[in-house]
């Protein structure tokens, strides 16, 4: 479709998100063209809308699931159940019953670790399972930190393995996301690796894959951010593979969930209202809050703190620059407004403040970097309101 066509689509179907399938499929290519030997996984959460997760898979890449029903939509989208790792804390019973025999499961917890035992046992298998690690480390150090998710490093070396149903196969580990520093993630990759060699000899470890987790960022703010460097990610990744090939022979996984959609997407949603209030201009849109959360969750932090916020609260807030909002409309002025959507709550707010060309009633906004946890992440039943369409063209 060309932009012009974009513009009268959207105009028939805003609220909406469109997500860019050229887009989807070259941040996949560019993965995995600059890391040769490593299998990436998609983080459904981040964008569960069918087309896109059909598009990745398409790509050859396989799922990061984080819920049993996330592994149910990886098995719809085609993928074979040995691409489908299921890792998130709090899995029930229920859950690993529904996801049994489709992917592979990675622990989160000792508890876990029995319901699995138990529902081998139950089918008369031994089943293969991967466990998640809490490290002694974090993206900036070299410390142990308390978490809600995986097992703390320590503990793994030191309880006995009495699960006869149950086979260790893999180490799973990941601290933190949108990481922009090239140095760090490089640091990371080597000590998640160096854990890895420490797993292989637990008596009870036959170590086949290490799922390296996420943190490949990507730049929102183009001005102000730069990339990551891939060639020197991928370097570091390259060194390690090779040491593995003598060491442990293990498959080596990282996780995306960002970096394969987030630029994919635009938000559009029309503008329905238009007044001026004791010295203010307000746009009122549809489907801020309940449609695009991460604008409202700004404007929160922002009057919480009287600055804008400069940490980021994955994924709910990325930053201050996060997306750019563009009036398509006739109008060459510019005006400074207040964007509020159609919610009764005053937190319904999408921007306040910002200067943009000069809107009618009518006319649509557009909000950038709409690919990732946008959607998904909204508050979308709030006021019992229609939801914003999605599309992939
Ligand atoms: C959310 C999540 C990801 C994806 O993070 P991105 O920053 O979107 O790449 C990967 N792994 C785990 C375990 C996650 O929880």
């Amino acid at each position: 479709m060309q932009a012009k066509n974009i513009d009268e689509f959207v105009r028939e179907n805003a609220p909406c998100y469109i997500y860019q399938k050229e887009i989807i499929d070259k941040s996949c290519q560019k993965l995995q063209e600059k890391f040769e030997n490593i299998e990436f996984l998609y983080s459904i959460k981040a964008n569960p809308f069918m087309p896109v997760i059909k598009t990745i898979k398409e790509n050859g890449i396989g799922s990061d699931a984080a819920s049993s029903n996330e592994v149910l939509l990886s098995i719809k989208a085609g993928m074979e159940k040995n691409q489908i790792y299921y890792s998130a804390p709090g899995k029930t019973m229920e859950d690993l019953q529904k996801a049994w025999d489709k992917c592979i499961f990675i622990a989160d917890s000792f508890h876990e670790l029995d319901l699995l035992e138990k529902l081998a046992k139950n089918h008369g298998e031994i089943l293969e399972i991967g466990i998640r690690v809490n490290p002694n480390y974090s993206m900036t150090d070299k410390k142990a930190h308390s978490s809600k998710f995986g097992i703390d490093e320590d503990k793994i070396f030191s309880f006995d393995w009495t699960y006869k149903n149950l086979k260790l196969v893999g180490l799973h580990v990941h601290v933190q996301s949108q990481i922009l520093d090239t140095n760090l993630l490089s640091n990371y990759y080597k000590n998640t690796y160096d854990l890895a060699v420490k797993f292989s000899k637990l008596s009870h470890a036959d170590i086949k894959f290490i799922n390296f987790g996420s943190g490949i960022g990507v730049a929102y703010d183009k001005k102000n951010e730069d990339d990551v460097n891939l060639d020197i990610l991928a370097k570091t990744m390259k060194d390690l593979y090779e040491k593995n090939k003598n060491e442990l022979g293990a498959k080596f996984l990282i996780e995306s969930g960002r970096f394969l959609v987030m630029d994919s997407g635009t938000y559009y949603t029309p503008i329905i209202d238009k007044k001026y209030s004791n010295g203010k201009t307000y746009l009122v849109v549809k489907n801020a809050m309940n449609g695009f959360v991460k604008g409202p969750m700004k404007e929160m932090l922002k009057q919480a703190l009287g600055y804008e916020c400069k940490k980021a609260f994955e994924p709910l807030y990325t930053g201050k620059n996060q997306c750019e909002f563009e009036i398509i409309g006739e109008n060459s002025q510019k005006e400074i407004v207040d964007i509020g959507g159609h919610l009764c709550t005053s937190l319904d707010l999408l921007a306040s403040d910002i200067e943009l060309k000069k809107a009618n009633i009518g006319d649509i906004l557009k909000v950038s970097n709409a690919g990732a946890y946008c959607f998904s992440l909204s508050i979308l039943h709030f006021a019992s309101h229609d939801l914003p369409k999605e599309f992939l063209i």
